[in-house]
């Protein structure tokens, strides 16, 4: 298998402990081994070459989180960088077009054109009700037709009936004709490949679109292609003009690098991946996914996610130490809220502490929810520094000037208060009772 990224990274930074922001030299010698890793997955060196510059651009100078090392660091900001690059945003094949929507799919000889059809089919049949007639313009391979017929049977689908001796772009028309006649929602035209990019097929692909008009024109290409991939996509983009990719033996174990090389070349989306020979052995794309098997490393992604979580755990924590210790002031209220309001409101927090379901009830006793916590926020940071730690200054005058300051009024700020009050009391009752321990296993 491959040697895993994170070890490599790992012995680089072993000697780093350094924290704060990340340097140009963390930054560059995180990403010869991030290039390294993109090269063996088979992006490529184009490809690699402006994804590695535009992450180098956006690395530089952001904040190591606590816990993370440098490099770990930059994995992530890589990991994110191939999710945009891929394509964040799922797209599928789009219908939005009139009856009959004519899909056509081009690429290589064994890329696995025929199989997709198939798939597609039988998805669009049985999965949105769609009338779909398929038909195999592939006049070069002899048992080519008989394939598609021969899916189309083990599907349910319509295949157009073969006529020997029709061309490409007659067998197209008439396909397109017999949908329309038919009544069928969808025509699949399954072109001919070649075994490596020539002129006659783009000629005979761009023939074929000019004269069936696709609304959709999908590049169907072997996941495992290398460095061909670039190539490929390019041309069959520039040639024939694609509208989507469908990348296939996604079930193999190649690690993807393809879908990054054609997506950034073309800018075209990858709209479904191939997971096997079997009719429903297709699948979303999904960016994460392959950039996880770009990297061959999920596990310092996950890990670096944590960490953004941690931080939050640790002011959580640090906000169980201060309960225990019975002090509570208005500073440690207002991270309250905003952690409530990150957990999910008042179901989150406060249902996961125990003792605080009765606080939670009294709190929707008194009218507050979870819109509330906004407003609270902003009555903290009308607050001076010294009024939130000393609540007990707060009179009339600075109440007036704090509502002012957060549009909101005496009544509210009095309630505010009131709840402040009334956790703080509360933090000191539970000090040394069950404390830390209880705190422990919440936070733990
Ligand atoms: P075409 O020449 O582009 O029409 O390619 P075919 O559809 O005939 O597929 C060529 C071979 O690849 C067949 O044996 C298929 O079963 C196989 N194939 C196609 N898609 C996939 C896939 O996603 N995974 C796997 N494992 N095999 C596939
Ligand atoms: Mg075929």
């Amino acid at each position: 298998m491959f040697e895993s990224l994170q070890d490599r990274l790992g012995s680089i930074f072993q000697g780093l402990t350094g924290r704060g922001a990340l340097s140009e030299k963390d930054v560059s010698a995180a990403l010869r081994e991030v290039r390294r890793a993109l090269i063996e997955a088979d992006v490529s060196l184009e490809v690699v070459r402006g994804f590695i510059e535009r992450v180098r651009e956006k690395a530089v100078g952001v904040d190591v989180l606590k816990s993370v090392k440098p490099g770990q660091m930059v994995v992530k900001i890589v990991h994110d960088e191939l999710v945009e690059t891929l394509g964040a945003d799922a797209e599928t094949i789009d219908l939005n077009a009139p009856a009959p929507v004519v899909i056509m799919m081009v690429g290589l000889q064994g890329s696995g054109k025929t199989t997709t059809t198939g798939k597609i089919a039988k998805r669009l049949t049985d999965r949105d009700r769609k009338k779909v007639l398929m038909a195999s313009l592939d006049t070069r391979r002899p048992a080519a037709q008989e394939q598609l017929k021969q899916l189309g049977e083990q599907t349910g689908v319509a295949t157009l009936p073969i006529i020997e001796g029709q061309d490409p772009v007659a067998i197209a028309n008439r396909a397109v004709q017999a949908g329309r006649l038919g009544g069928h929602d969808v025509v699949i035209l399954d072109t001919a490949g070649r075994t490596h990019i020539d002129e006659p097929l783009m000629v005979e692909m761009a023939d074929i679109r000019k004269s069936a008009s696709p609304h959709e024109v999908l590049l169907v290409a072997d996941s495992l292609t290398g460095q061909d991939a670039v190539n490929l996509a390019r041309s069959f983009d520039e040639r024939v003009g694609i509208t989507g990719l469908v990348l296939t033996r996604m079930d193999g174990d190649g690690r993807g690098g393809a879908a990054l090389s054609m997506r950034a070349v073309t800018g075209k989306p990858i709209k479904l991946i191939g997971t096997g020979e079997k009719m429903d052995a297709l699948e979303e794309f999904h960016p994460k996914r392959i950039a996880d098997r770009i990297l061959g490393m999920g596990d310092i992604v996950s890990l670096v996610e944590k960490a953004a979580e941690n931080i939050d755990q640790e002011k959580a924590e640090a906000m169980a130490r201060k309960m225990a210790s019975g002090k509570f002031d208005l500073n440690d209220l207002a991270d309250q809220l905003r952690q409530m309001q990150k957990m999910g409101g008042m179901g989150g927090l406060m249902g996961m502490m125990p003792g605080m379901g009765k606080m939670k009830d009294q709190m929707a006793a008194a009218g507050m929810d979870d819109r509330m916590f906004g407003r609270q926020l902003a009555i903290i940071s009308s607050m001076t520094p010294h009024e939130r730690a000393h609540p007990d200054v707060l009179k009339h005058s600075r109440k007036k000037r704090i509502a002012a300051g957060s549009g909101t009024n005496a009544a509210e700020i009095n309630k505010l208060l009131k709840m402040h009050r009334q956790m703080a009391d509360m933090m000191k009752s539970m000090k040394g009772k069950r404390g830390g321990g209880m705190m422990g296993k919440l936070f733990g």
